[in-house]
């Protein structure tokens, strides 16, 4: 089936009854006498309807053993880590997500896990940092905000041919766009929060495993022990955001490839990064590993930091805010958001694309540039 057709179907919470399945907010269940559970379910924190209808439903869109739903995408991404033991390594794509990168470096530093920033799609360097030390991959792409792609099935075999694993965080591309397992990644990761959710009203994260082997128990053990499981609430949302998210994100897409196209002819704009141009270095690669592109097109403004700054103070429908996958198209400075020791460069903002006509978002963006 079309990943847009599993999408709309994986979520439903009770096949048999109502479409829209129910929230079952229980923490706890009650014992029958002979000292088991009926369902399975004795304490939310273990496992609870909504979370195992959820995990169920993104097992199958990615095509993946299992998974595991977390109360966010960091949530996520610290029981994959937690999962590892002290003096393992971890090489990270050295532009993925900020706070990820700061979450191994520096949170989980100090518990004696070394994370080293590689730029994974550079194969020589990729040779070079593998080492006997290295049990995990940490793959984001395309990566966010410079929308750069590394070849999946390319560091899997070499991670493989190490002894290493290969996480791929699929926030940015989701499950409509890219299957990192069926490339050869081990482990996928998301942040619910973004496009799954798809409405900017909540925090969510998971993995999905390609196989239930040891790394999956000690992760399964981790999202229990750590105990950042996400509400019976959340997870119905998350699996309600499932059903329009092919919908969602072809127009997204088509409104992203669309403003790329025109902002790159922009005499105000240095440069337009989409996977979807024929002018980004990644883009026969963009072909061959995903089936579509999302929402997010960043631009280098020629007249620098202050212009750009400035263009987010002036946007009246692009909303200048952090985050994205939402109805609303936002904008932001990511540099200055990242803090001093960001990589992005200071003329750069990335963009958001909601689900507003791209006329009214071309005039918008037409006024801000000035
Ligand atoms: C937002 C985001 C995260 C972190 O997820 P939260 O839900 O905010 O914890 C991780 N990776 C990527 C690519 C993201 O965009």
């Amino acid at each position: 089936m079309h990943p847009d057709t599993r999408a709309v179907h994986a979520g439903r919470l009770s096949p048999e009854r109502g479409l829209a399945g129910g929230i079952e907010p229980s923490t706890t269940f009650a014992r029958r006498d002979d000292g088991t559970y009926g369902d399975g379910f004795s304490y939310s924190r273990e496992a609870a309807p909504n979370r195992a209808a959820l995990e169920a439903a993104l097992a199958a869109l990615e095509g993946g053993a299992d998974a595991a739903c977390f109360a966010s995408g960091l949530g996520a991404m610290a029981a994959a880590l937690a999962a590892l033991a002290p003096g393992d390594e971890v090489l990270v794509t050295h532009d993925a997500y900020y706070s990820g990168r700061r979450l191994m470096s520096e949170l989980f530093g100090r518990w004696g896990l070394r994370a080293r920033q590689v730029d994974l799609a550079d194969r020589a360097r990729l040779a070079e940092a593998l080492s006997a030390r290295t049990k995990l991959l940490w793959v984001e792409t395309p990566s966010n905000p410079m929308l750069r792609l590394t070849d999946i099935a390319a560091v899997a075999e070499a991670a493989h041919r190490a002894g290493a694993l290969v996480a791929v965080d699929n926030t940015t591309a989701t499950p409509v766009f890219q299957s990192p397992l069926a490339l050869g990644a081990d482990l996928v990761m998301h942040s619910a929060t973004k496009y799954l959710g798809g409405h900017s009203d909540l925090l969510g994260g998971c993995l999905v495993t390609a196989r239930r082997n040891d790394y999956w128990t000690r992760i399964r053990e981790a999202q229990t022990l750590l105990g950042a499981t996400p509400s019976a609430q959340d997870c119905w949302l998350i699996s309600r955001g499932l059903q329009t998210l092919g919908a969602r994100l072809a127009r997204q897409s088509a409104t992203a490839l669309a403003l790329a196209k025109a902002l790159e002819a922009d005499k105000r704009v240095a440069a337009a990064l989409h996977p979807g141009l024929a002018s980004h270095p990644d883009h026969a690669l963009a072909a061959r590993q995903t089936r579509g592109h999302s929402g997010l097109v960043s631009i280098r403004v020629k007249a620098g930091r202050e212009a750009a700054l400035a263009a987010t103070r002036r946007t009246r429908l692009f909303v200048n805010a952090t985050s994205f996958g939402g109805p609303h198209s936002l904008i932001e400075h990511r540099a200055s958001v990242e803090g001093p020791h960001s990589r992005t460069p200071d003329n750069l903002l990335r963009l958001s694309i909601g689900l507003e006509a791209i006329e009214d978002l071309l005039a918008d963006l037409d006024q801000a540039l000035g």
